[in-house]
């Protein structure tokens, strides 16, 4: 692939132009953001070849060497933190340069979208944006617009300039010296970069919502380790797979994972002897809360993340929540709680997560799963039914036996 510069505008475009941000992003908490923003990029892109992040005044310029275009920009639009990205033109900052960029520009975009340089009955609609933060630039924005919307009706047959709404948009973004040319404006995820907002606990089933939660805390920042109740030998190696496969879904949005897989057969076994039917879902639960937080604390995890609902099913009541939650005073953020389950299926479609998801294998809880489990719990009664058990020994020799795998952003 050639490089780009003031004379060679028809080489294949090696730079990508950035823009990221939250409105409402202000004080110390942008450059902390831009710092992580840099590092996650290269982070998701290194591996590929030489690839170059820089800053430049309030965006981001990603310099691609000999590298697929194409395989970088599928990356960056599962970077968090992204407003949008558009692979530019940089040339030189004149006049002469820019114009011919222009021509390249829009002809990538027509062969891009698929219209034709053929004379057709339907004219192609374009316009010209032009912004020049660079005033040494010897033309206005509004005159350089108009005069670049001259030259492309000129150059090429068959377009037609349409202000609102066209077919393509060219623009120019004139800076320190260079100038920058594109058509093309690709949304990315927004959110903010994974590790700005510090790390919690995923407990992560093998189910549709737990995973889609662990990524929506990280469209907030949030690096994740997770935590995977597993019941050896009634739930088998192939479970514990499925959920090592969301878990390799999940790094490719964010940071690396560590997955704790929890031994917890003896457990349920405990509470499946000696307490009663009704409350054995709620107990089960808090001991898994119990467990997320000893973890959490040795992994400096700060809150732990569910992706519990309220209302799917009988242990997601409020007041079964209370008595779940009782036992941590650990934040647990619930980010699917808004969701109704048709909107957690498409964002799972979406990020990759549900083909892994609906896979029937076998999870810790159905097993043990009461006839008839209490949907109010009554926390009297609970602390009744535990105090059979030997709560601290349970839980250390669990965690005994807990296994942590690690999982790596890019990793085949
Ligand atoms: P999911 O689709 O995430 O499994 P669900 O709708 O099936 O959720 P439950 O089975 O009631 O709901 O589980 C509620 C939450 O408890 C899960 O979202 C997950 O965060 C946690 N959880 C349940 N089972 C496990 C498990 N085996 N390991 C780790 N976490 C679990
Ligand atoms: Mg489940």
């Amino acid at each position: 692939m050639q490089k780009c510069s003031s004379v060679d505008v028809n080489a294949s475009c090696e730079y990508i132009l950035v823009r990221y941000g939250e409105i409402g992003l202000k004080g110390k908490n942008r450059p902390k953001f831009e710092k992580r923003l840099v590092g996650n990029i290269r982070c998701a892109v290194g591996d590929l070849g030489r690839i170059n992040v820089s800053k430049i005044r309030g965006r981001l310029m990603v310099k691609v060497d000999e590298v697929d275009t194409s395989e970088v920009i599928e990356r960056l639009g599962r970077v968090f933190g992204l407003v949008s990205f558009s692979p530019v033109l940089r040339v030189d900052a004149t006049p002469e340069a820019v114009f011919e960029a222009s021509l390249t520009s829009m002809q990538q975009g027509m062969e891009r979208e698929g219209y034709s340089t053929e004379e057709s009955s339907e004219p192609v609609t374009f316009r010209v944006t032009v912004n020049r933060a660079d005033k040494t630039f010897p033309i206005q924005s509004m005159e350089l617009a108009r005069q670049l919307g001259g030259h492309l009706l000129a150059g090429i047959p068959g377009l037609k300039v349409k202000l609102h709404q066209p077919d393509l948009i060219v623009s120019v973004d004139i800076r320190e010296g260079q100038a920058f040319v594109f058509s093309q404006t690709i949304p990315g995820l927004g959110g903010l970069p994974v590790g700005v907002s510090g790390k919690a606990m995923l407990l992560l089933s093998g189910g549709i919502d737990s995973p889609v939660a662990g990524w929506m805390s990280m469209k907030r920042g949030i690096e994740l380790e997770a935590i995977h109740f597993h019941s050896f030998p009634f739930t088998g190696e192939k479970s514990k797979e499925k959920v090592a496969d969301l878990c390799r879904v999940l790094t490719r949005y964010g940071g690396n994972i560590n997955l704790h897989v929890a031994h917890f057969t003896d457990i349920q076994k405990e509470i499946q002897k000696k307490c009663p039917e009704e409350f054995r879902v709620t107990i089960m639960r808090r001991f898994m809360y119990r467990m997320a937080q000893r973890l959490a604390e040795h992994t400096g995890a700060l809150a732990l993340i569910t992706g519990e609902s309220v209302g799917q099913v009988a242990s997601q009541t409020l007041e079964s929540m209370v008595a779940i939650n009782e036992v941590t005073l650990m934040p647990v953020l619930r980010p699917v709680v808004g969701f109704d389950k048709y909107q957690i299926v498409k964002i799972a479609e979406q990020i990759g997560t549900y083909d892994i998801s609906i896979q029937p294998y076998e999870d810790c809880c159905t097993l043990f799963l009461p006839k008839h489990p209490s949907t109010k719990p009554n926390l009297e009664k609970v602390h009744t039914a535990e105090e059979s058990l030997d709560i601290e020994g349970l839980i250390e020799a669990a965690l005994e036996k807990t296994e942590t795998l690690s999982f790596y952003r890019n990793e085949a």
